[in-house]
């Protein structure tokens, strides 16, 4: 009798035990979260997948794609500019040097050879140490995301232009939030979160979102694009591919490129999304 007693505590500890470490990682008699499938502090719910940081600041983590280290365009090729109507297909002819991709004149745009959708990206860029020309004429390059919505690259230092076509801007839409500029020559750095729009068939179910930073200061919050970017035209939506080439724009200014990344938003804990 005495052993069994024994036998019974014992299983009434590790009982006890195992209760207390199953809180230790959450709880299955809470209520359940509107519209998911999981308890508050369900512990069933996945974790979300490990990333390293990079060891410095701006620095791809370890499940970024690495577009641009400064040694070589690879990930990258040639592209007809539709500003400047020069350069075409075959591999990317900007300068690169000393770390930085350089635009050239005449060689067209350059997209990346891999397509893509929902993304965080990482980009850096630098006006010519020389500031020459006026208002859209000084500085102009472009991030164009899934190669139809620019995020204006212009040198926005003491040179004013259109709000909706300055530095930052969803261009022809929306200008930035605030005028982040650096002086010409400096690295200036864009942090952009991008949500391709969704169609279903041929109706658009979801507009282009961009949510940007320029040097650290939120310039765009979720901001719904009304289409590809267009010249003095209103944007409006057509069917396009889910997913497309991150295009950098060559307006015949020789801007600078460096430490380029992205990653695919992954969406884990969105059970809908699967
Ligand atoms: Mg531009």
């Amino acid at each position: 009798m005495k052993k069994l007693y024994v036998i019974l505590l014992a299983a009434g500890v590790t009982a006890l035990v195992a209760q207390n470490e199953n809180h230790d990682l959450g709880f299955t008699d809470t209520p359940i979260l509107p519209g998911l499938p999981w308890h508050v502090h369900d512990p069933n719910r996945p974790h979300p997948p490990v990333v390293t940081p990079s060891d410095v600041p701006g620095g791809a983590p370890s499940d970024a794609i690495v577009l641009f280290d400064g040694k070589d365009l690879s990930a990258w090729e040639a592209h007809h500019s539709s500003i400047t109507r020069a350069g075409g297909t075959g591999a990317a002819e900007w300068k690169v040097q000393d770390g930085y991709a350089e635009v050239v004149p005449g060689t067209g745009d350059i997209v990346t050879k891999e397509k893509f959708g929902d993304i965080q990206l990482h980009v850096e860029w630098a006006s010519p140490g020389e500031a020459t020309g006026n208002s859209q004429g000084r500085g102009n390059s472009g991030v164009i995301l899934m190669s139809r919505f620019e995020v204006q690259v212009l040198d926005a230092y003491n040179n004013p232009t259109y709000a909706d076509g300055q530095t930052g801007a969803i261009y022809g839409q929306w200008p930035p939030l605030a005028n982040v500029a650096r002086k010409p020559g400096e690295w200036q750095t864009y942090d952009i979160v991008f949500e391709a729009p969704k169609f279903a068939g041929e109706t658009l179910e979801s507009p282009a979102y961009i949510t940007a930073f320029w040097n650290g200061v939120m310039i765009h919050n979720h901001k719904a694009s009304m289409g590809p970017m267009v010249y003095r035209q209103v944007a409006h939506y057509s069917p396009m591919p889910a997913e497309d080439s991150l295009l950098l724009q060559n307006h015949n200014d020789k801007v600078r490129y460096r430490n380029i990344w992205v990653r695919r938003l992954s969406g884990y804990d969105q059970p809908e999304k699967k």
